[in-house]
């Protein structure tokens, strides 16, 4: 059926019209690979995530080994000051626009952990943070959600880390 707001549609013409940002953006959205990148508990709902049950290849997501293929990285556990400067190593290692997943209390703001002496009371200290999964650890389902969401602001032209200062 022809739509009444636009004067061509795929279906009666065969093609659509779309402006070059939006379709960009779309692609940027829909094809976000995530580095494998686990520092403790919360890793296992990271995982649990990309399994059979909640398969994130659905989205497009697609797990990478190296941070040069990466474009996503999800804090998933307790950062440490040690494993801090590792942290924000492979971070600069991935190419821009580039997007970091906070995952959980203690990537959030320390958790249980934030009067401790060793641990980082929030990974924004290390790398700039486009969306936070609440949660001790947060469910899959919070997981994807917080992706979904990360997919939208993608598209609605949110640009990664420092970009976006
Ligand atoms: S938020 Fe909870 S589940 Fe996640 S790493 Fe910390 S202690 Fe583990």
């Amino acid at each position: 059926m022809a739509s009444t707001q636009h004067p061509y549609t795929l279906e009666s013409d065969g093609f659509v019209l779309a402006r070059l940002d939006d379709a960009v953006r779309a692609a940027q959205g829909n094809s976000l690979w995530y580095l494998t990148f686990g520092l403790a508990c919360c890793a296992v709902e990271m995982i649990h995530a990309a399994a059979a049950r909640y398969d994130m290849e659905r989205f497009s997501m697609i797990p990478r080994a190296s941070p040069r293929q990466a474009d996503l990285m999800f804090v998933s556990g307790t950062v440490t000051n040690k494993m801090a400067p590792a942290l924000r190593k492979v971070y600069d290692q991935m190419s821009e626009p580039r997007y970091v997943i906070s995952m959980g209390s203690c990537a959030n703001g320390g958790g249980y952990y934030h009067y401790g002496y060793s641990v980082v009371r929030g990974v924004d200290r290390i790398v700039p943070v486009d969306i936070y999964v609440p949660g001790c650890p947060p469910t899959a389902e919070a997981l994807i959600y917080g992706i979904l969401q990360l997919q939208r602001r993608i598209q609605e032209g949110h640009r990664g880390g420092l970009l976006a200062r």
